[in-house]
């Protein structure tokens, strides 16, 4: 659910948007006070921000400003003067919206949800895209730790998912037995070299088509194990 700050010193005003939006499924929160509000506008885990502008203590462009030098979270500004909103603007406080008094509560209520719909998607394509390996069939998927064969997921252990990513990523590259098992197993790890060969066996079995002549992971008799491009 989102969470919303008012800041709004007009008790009427605060309530009336207080109640539309909670009707609306919100969580809402008020301030009366400009100082006290971007206080707990910054403490709070608020998901968007309605900020009167004229308020005692400290008022909305100060707020704003203030605000914006550590937060992104939408802020909708509300005005009693039609004059403020080229002030808002000028002044490049970073607010994304503005009302002016008096103002329908339902069309508040949709730009509060145009604005978190809109945030929710700017967040999202932060996130950057999953790292994937592909060779010959094998996908890898880092990030989900994911493995699939000709197109079909397989289960992968920990170890071997390690393994197996540690030994796609560095193709061509022999390993020792002794590098794989100080590579993927921490020093804490009960086991020997012996514990590579049974998981190598293992990620075979689930990716190669004849385990008897492996086209992914090579043996090099008596060095280790190859990646092969
Ligand atoms: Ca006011």
């Amino acid at each position: 659910m989102s969470r919303i700050l008012i800041i709004e010193d007009e008790v009427s005003i605060a309530e009336l948007e207080k109640d539309y939006l909670e009707l609306s499924g919100f969580e809402v929160e008020l301030e009366a006070d400009g100082e006290k509000g971007l206080e707990r506008a910054l403490s709070g885990d608020f998901d968007l921000l309605i900020l009167d502008l004229m308020l005692p203590g400290m008022d909305g462009f100060e707020i704003c400003r203030r605000f914006r030098e550590t937060e992104n979270i939408p802020i909708i500004m509300i005005s009693a003067k039609k004059e403020d909103i080229d002030k808002i603007w000028g002044l490049g406080l970073g607010a994304d919206d503005y009302m002016t008094k008096p103002f329908s509560p339902s069309e508040m209520v949709a730009r509060v949800k145009a604005h978190l719909a809109r945030y929710d998607r700017l967040i999202g394509s932060n996130y950057p895209e999953n790292e994937i390996i592909e060779i010959r069939g094998l996908k890898i998927d880092k990030t989900a730790r994911r493995v699939w064969i000709n197109g079909e997921e397989k289960n992968f252990t920990t170890k071997e998912f390690d393994l197996l990513t540690f030994l796609a990523q560095n193709p061509n590259h022999v390993f020792t037995k002794e590098e794989l098992f100080s590579k993927i197993w921490d020093m804490e790890s009960i086991g020997d070299i012996a514990t590579v060969t049974v998981h190598i066996k293992k990620i075979r079995e689930k990716i190669e088509f004849n385990t008897a002549k492996p086209q992914y992971i090579e043996t090099i008799w008596g060095v280790g194990y190859r990646f092969k491009m």
